[in-house]
């Protein structure tokens, strides 16, 4: 490593999301409006060598230590083991987010991969409401994904849940119970305005601290040491395996945020509410040598921001929904 990524306030960048697509098999009212988004052309989207080539530069040159493969639903994406195989080669944490409706056929091929870590998105343990939230009456088929999942060995196993007020906030102790059950570790993600249909407001966002007192009086919590990771960690007092919180906008963790992110079309985002993005597809496309490669992605990251300004009067929606920026 010879270019640490840091941005104008000594913040060091260590973690890279890649969007590997902006197709989604589902559609959370949350991340993508319900008659779905236009797709990328083919010929839009990184290659897996382009995508090699980059995480490369950025694991050996710019110290990135981990990195996470996401989307839109990034099993869409074909011969996603293969991509995984060029991944997990590199020396880091590679880790999925999926929404697990196929991890019953693809999880052993992952694993076989080299993946060892996978975050399942979950948002419901209702059949009925999971298929309001998702247009899809698949909760049976994410179940059991996640079985799968753990079957094949992932360890650890998380489950995404993103808590909105009067929509699933009734089930954060049945969520609880359920990590608890099958051994995953639940994380209870704030509600970000990152909808394509602009329906967030701040009195939709169900923030950490009620989370965990309604966890609480049911299941005694304890915090853990805080890491530079976004999640904030409880464990059950009775050692019944823990929980997270990514509270976003309630304790915005720009401060100590450590991410950039590669989406699908190859943009390079020094934040996930970024306005700007930076066009490294044109750059690798350009024929650009490794040097110029690595500068533009440095120079993005030096021009990071300080951090967002959700609940601001002047906070700008990003253009892009999360299912194309990539979560
Ligand atoms: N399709 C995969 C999935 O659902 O896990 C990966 C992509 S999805 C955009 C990544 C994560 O972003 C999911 O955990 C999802 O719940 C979360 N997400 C999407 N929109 C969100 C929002 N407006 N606020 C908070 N989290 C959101
Ligand atoms: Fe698709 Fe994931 Fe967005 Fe749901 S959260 S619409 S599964 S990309």
């Amino acid at each position: 490593m010879n270019r640490p990524l840091v941005d104008g306030f000594g913040r060091v960048h260590r973690d890279l999301r890649i969007s590997v697509t902006d197709r989604c098999n589902f559609r959370c009212g949350y991340c993508m409006p319900a008659e779905g988004l236009d797709w990328l052309p083919r010929g839009d989207l990184l290659t897996f060598e382009e995508i090699e080539r980059v995480a490369r530069l950025l694991v050996e040159r710019h110290g990135i230590d981990s990195i996470r493969l996401t989307g839109g639903e990034p099993t869409l994406r074909a011969n996603l083991p293969e991509l995984v195989r060029l991944l997990a080669a590199l020396d880091v944490d590679l880790a999925l987010t999926t929404n697990g409706a196929t991890l019953r056929v693809l999880a052993p091929r992952l694993r076989a991969a080299g993946l060892r870590r996978i975050n399942v998105s979950l948002d419901s343990l209702y059949p009925e409401r999971f298929a309001e939230l998702t247009l899809r009456d698949d909760l049976p088929r994410v179940l059991d994904g996640i079985d799968a999942a753990l079957e094949v060995g992932f360890d650890p196993v998380k489950v995404n849940v993103v808590v909105m007020r009067g929509v699933n906030d009734d089930e954060l102790v049945d969520f609880a119970r359920f990590g608890r059950e099958r051994g995953v570790v639940v994380r209870f993600i704030e509600f970000m305005p990152l909808d394509a249909d602009e329906a967030w407001s701040d009195r939709s966002v169900v923030g950490q601290d009620e989370i965990v007192s309604a966890i609480h009086a049911a299941f005694p919590l304890e915090p853990v040491e805080r890491s530079s990771a976004p999640a904030t960690r409880f464990r059950y007092a009775d050692g019944g395996g823990e929980i997270g919180v990514v509270a976003s906008v309630t304790r915005k963790f720009c401060d100590t945020c450590d991410r950039v992110r590669l989406t699908a079309d190859g943009q390079f985002r020094n934040c996930l509410f970024a306005v700007d993005e930076f066009d490294l597809r044109g750059v690798l496309r350009s024929g650009a040598g490794d040097d110029e490669l690595s500068s533009v992605l440095a120079g993005a990251v030096a021009a990071k921001w300080a951090g967002h300004g959700i609940g601001h009067v002047d906070f700008i929606r990003p253009a892009r929904s999360m299912s194309q920026i990539g979560g």
